[in-house]
C-alpha cells in the first residue's frame, strides 16, 4: 500500500468516530517512507491541523492514513487556563513539537492516574481516563532515526492516547465510562469546583 495523503495543507479532515479507519491498526512505516517527501509534507500537514483544531497530538488514522505516525506538541498556550496547581497536579509541562513512528509503549507504572481527557475525533465530550503516570516509547523519529523516549506526567498521558490510536483504540475503550460527559456539562457542573480534577481540561489531542 504506497502512502497518499491529501495535498493541501490546509485540508486534512479529522476523522470522527464511526469512521472504520479509526478502528483499525495502523502499518509501521517503512525508513524509505519515513524520508519520503509525501511523509515529510503529510507531517507538515499534520503539525498545521493540530495546530488548528487546536489540540496536543494527532495520530495518522485521525486524518484517515492508517499508518503508525503521530505528531505531539504541548504548548504554552495550551495550558494557559490552568493554574500552578493545576500543572503540577497532572505533572503538565510544555513539550516541543516532534513526530513518533512505529512506537512501542512499555507502562513503568500502573495506569492509575485519573484526568479527563477528550479527543479530536470525538468533539466536544471529555471522560476520566486512568493512564500510567511513566512510560517509556521506542519510536522512530521524523527522520528513521531510533529513540527512545522516557516520559512522564502529561506527556505520558498523550503519547498513551496517540499510541492507542495507532493500534485503532480510543480513550472509550479505556474510560471511566460514568465520568463520561459533554464538554459543555463539564463545564456547567463539574468545573464549578475549583480544584484538580474538577478543573478546566486540556485540548484533545
Ligand atoms: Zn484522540
Amino acid at each position: 500500500m504506497g502512502l497518499k495523503h491529501p495535498r493541501a495543507v490546509e485540508s486534512l479532515t479529522i476523522r470522527i468516530m464511526g469512521d472504520p479507519v479509526l478502528r483499525q491498526r495502523a502499518r509501521p512505516l517503512t525508513a524509505e517512507e519515513i524520508t519520503s517527501k509525501a511523509t515529510q509534507e503529510l507531517i507538515d500537514a499534520m503539525r498545521e491541523t493540530m495546530h488548528r483544531a487546536p489540540g496536543v497530538g494527532l495520530a495518522a488514522p485521525q486524518i484517515g492514513l492508517p499508518v503508525q505516525l503521530a505528531v505531539i506538541e504541548d504548548r504554552e498556550t495550551s495550558m494557559r487556563e490552568l493554574s500552578a496547581r493545576q500543572r503540577k497536579e497532572r505533572e503538565r509541562k510544555p513539550v516541543s513539537f516532534h513526530v513518533i513512528v512505529n512506537p512501542a509503549l512499555t507502562l513503568e507504572s500502573p495506569p492509575e492516574v485519573e484526568f479527563f481527557e477528550g479527543c479530536l475525533s470525538l468533539p466536544g465530550y471529555l471522560a476520566m481516563v486512568p493512564r500510567a503516570r511513566r512510560i517509556k516509547v521506542e519510536c522512530l523519529d521524523h527522520r528513521g532515526r531510533p529513540r527512545t523516549i522516557h516520559a512522564s506526567g502529561w506527556y505520558a498521558r498523550i503519547l498513551q492516547h496517540e499510541i492507542d490510536h495507532l493500534a485503532g483504540a480510543v480513550y472509550l475503550d479505556r474510560m471511566r465510562s460514568t465520568t463520561f460527559t459533554s464538554l459543555e456539562n463539564h463545564k456547567r457542573f463539574a468545573a464549578a469546583g475549583t480544584a484538580g480534577k474538577n478543573a478546566p481540561v486540556a485540548p484533545p489531542s
